[in-house]
């Protein structure tokens, strides 16, 4: 373990006490890791059934959890499927205390996506989940995972809290706060929040949160929940954070408060506050998500639909953009116009005004249904993922790949050959 920050050790003693020697002992054991099954595809108990023992699957987690000493699990087809997603252990123990998620909810600090995707879980489909992150790039793994979660009811958007905060006053019923924070939790996992740290970035971390959470306070409904979290240790960033939002909105309570440390709980720690506003009466509505319908362009993809599905068509409202692309638009996803969107709902694919073409996104979320499927082994599962194109004699045209019954992507089959579609961004690399 590289050494710790003396002024960061010296905190923790005076705030530990006693224990402070278990806390400086967990060091040395390496980082804990787990895995959240997604149970949008499939429990946890088929997915323990399914996992290879390079998985080395060892106690069960919260609700869909696992601890795991498997290594590069990411790399793994089932991961590319959206099977699971690798959290820290005690980052999931917060989606799995949420109890009312919907049918609005904002995740204000969203990338890479590990809270978004349990809410989701949670969510079960019903709703709507806008899921916010203030860096683009960071937005885009965002959008991806959810994409590879098959996740329907939710929309990516990048903006800054401020603009998100004009856009919806007292709109969200649920809104998750896992800010930017210090990181003290992350010491194990990411070396580099070791030089980072220092008194002034805690300081500058709590004023932002609190920026955050200002944010946050007017854009929830009276009723509604504000969930904040961070992993670090920092009580500017933690217990006085909300013991001062407490002071300055008093139309909020104290639910539940909650912090784990790493030589009481198996995990790397984090802290949780649950706030509630108190009730009155209801929100303003606001106009319904708002692009163009194009009537031909379904009737594209309900032609399209009678081959793929066999009949079968997602319900939901269809929308497509000016330039073809085609989306399965929740109901009562709110107008995002100013909010960069990334992502919303389920993407079904593009019509170029004479042919429609499916997206990856369709076969994540709807694959399963589809009419024609081609079971793949292993081995061809990694080199369909790394983008080759597979000898198979398939009915020709769109069809979805599987690996043990579960979606991978879609290929389009042509005389003896199955041609890769697997987007090129998300292929695997050796
Ligand atoms: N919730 C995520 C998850 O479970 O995978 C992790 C979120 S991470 C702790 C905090 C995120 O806040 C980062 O992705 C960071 O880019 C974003 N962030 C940084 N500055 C921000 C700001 N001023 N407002 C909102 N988000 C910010």
């Amino acid at each position: 373990m590289d050494s710790l920050p003396e002024k960061f050790l010296k905190r923790m003693q005076e705030r530990l006490g006693e224990s402070y020697p278990a806390f400086l002992a967990s060091y040395e054991n390496p980082p804990v890791k787990g895995l959240r099954v997604n149970t949008l595809k499939l429990s946890r108990e088929a997915f323990s059934a399914l996992a290879p023992a390079e998985f080395c699957l060892g106690d069960e987690i919260g609700e869909s959890g696992f601890y795991t000493e498997g290594e590069k699990l990411g790399a793994h087809p089932y991961h590319f499927m959206g099977l699971f997603y690798m959290q820290e252990p005690s980052a999931m123990t917060v989606g799995d205390l949420l109890e009312n998620c919907g049918p609005r909810v904002l995740d204000l600090c969203a990338a890479p996506g590990g809270k978004t995707t349990h809410i989701a879980q949670k969510m079960g489909g019903e709703g709507i989940l806008i899921a916010n992150e203030i860096d683009y790039a960071r937005a885009k793994i965002l959008s991806e995972n959810v994409e590879r979660m098959g996740i329907k009811n939710c929309a990516v958007v990048s903006a800054d809290p401020e603009t998100l905060a004009r856009k919806f006053p007292a709109y969200f019923d649920l809104i998750l706060v896992d800010a930017p924070c210090s990181g003290e939790g992350m010491f194990k996992k990411e070396k580099s929040a070791i030089p980072e740290w220092s008194e002034e970035n805690v300081k500058m971390c709590a004023a932002r949160q609190k920026g955050i959470l200002d944010c946050a306070a007017r854009m929830l409904r009276t009723g509604g929940q504000i969930v904040y979290s961070t992993c670090t240790f920092a009580e500017e960033e933690d217990e006085w954070q909300i013991d001062g939002f407490l002071a300055a909105h008093p139309d909020f309570s104290r639910l539940m408060q909650r912090k784990l440390y790493p030589h009481e709980f198996k995990g790397e720690g984090h802290f949780a506050a649950f706030l509630e506003k108190s009730p009155a009466p209801a929100d303003p509505r606001l106009k319904p998500f708002h692009i163009q319908k194009n009537a031909a362009a379904k009737r594209a993809f309900a032609a399209f639909c009678a081959d793929f599905f066999g009949g079968f068509v997602p319900e939901g409202d269809i929308h497509t953009l000016a330039d073809g692309r085609m989306y399965l638009v929740p109901e009562g996803m709110p107008d995002l116009t100013g909010a960069h969107l990334l992502r919303v709902g389920v993407a079904l694919g593009e019509w170029d005004g004479k042919n429609f073409k499916p997206a990856h996104a369709l076969a994540m979320a709807f694959g399963e249904k589809a009419k024609k499927k081609i079971p793949l082994t292993m081995e061809e599962a990694k080199r369909y993922l790394r983008g080759e194109t597979l000898a198979r004699d398939a009915e020709n045209g769109w069809t979805v790949l599987v690996l043990d019954g579960f979606p991978l992507g879609l290929g389009k089959a042509v005389g003896g050959t199955v041609k890769n579609h697997y987007p090129k961004p998300l292929r695997l690399r050796d």
